[in-house]
């Protein structure tokens, strides 16, 4: 049986989730909680380069995925290489979600919020909606997929999702102390951010975690809607 983890994120492409709960996943590891990745698509459409091709974008990527998770001290990656911007809601990915919710049997599940409007990556969108749907019902209820409990995968109830990228967060998290990890790990993510000058990139992740802190007593946060599963 799989060692269980406190904590799974759910990733539509490598980075996301550096931007939206890297600092916290540091905290959470220094306070003793196992935490694994999920990495929905590589990322292989992720360049502006005309020389770079897409398969050796994915494996870029998931080496710098890697990097993050060393550095963090995430315990998993799991890659499940759906394609990048053509990522659906599918059975089969709903399906494998829950599969890796009742193998992990995680308290808290981190993903894109499904529900920001306008401008918002597809992926991100389609990402989260999966998860939620994935977290309740179906990863909660006995009788959803008859054959994962013929493989010993029972039932597994979450009981709270976290959704970086909210318009309505109602949820702030302390990175005062690990704000420099939250950096350093978005700078392994060389393909994505090597373009910039990182000194500008600091200082406006310092700006957007401050504003995010914003009424705690905290100086710098990251911000999520919350969602507690007492059900
Ligand atoms: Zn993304």
């Amino acid at each position: 049986m799989t060692e269980p983890v406190q904590v799974m994120v759910v990733t539509p492409h490598p980075d996301d989730a550096e931007f939206g709960v890297a600092g916290t996943v540091s905290r959470w590891v220094r306070e003793g909680k196992s935490v694994i990745y999920v990495v929905c698509t590589s990322g292989e459409k992720g360049t502006n380069d005309p020389n770079m091709k897409p398969d050796e974008l994915a494996k870029i990527r998931e080496e710098e995925q890697l990097a993050v998770a060393k550095l963090l001290g995430v315990r998993e990656v799991i890659f499940l290489r759906y394609p990048d911007q053509s990522l659906e809601d599918t059975p089969e990915f709903r399906k494998e979600i829950v599969r890796l919710i009742r193998m992990y049997r995680p308290e808290t599940v981190v993903t894109a919020d499904p529900y920001r409007r306008y401008m918002w990556h597809r992926d991100h969108r389609i990402a989260g909606q999966v998860v939620l749907d994935a977290i309740f019902p179906y990863a909660r209820d006995r009788l959803a997929y008859p054959d994962l409990l013929e493989e010993g995968l029972q039932p597994h109830k979450v009981e709270e999702a976290l959704l970086w990228g909210a318009e309505d967060s109602n949820y702030r998290s302390d990175i005062t102390d690990t704000f420099g990890i939250k950096v350093a790990a978005l700078r392994c993510h060389k393909s994505q951010v090597g373009g910039h000058p990182f000194s500008d990139m600091e200082k406006w992740l310092r700006e957007w975690a401050k504003t995010m802190a914003e009424g705690e007593d905290f100086e710098l946060a990251e911000a999520f809607h919350r969602v507690e599963i007492w059900w």
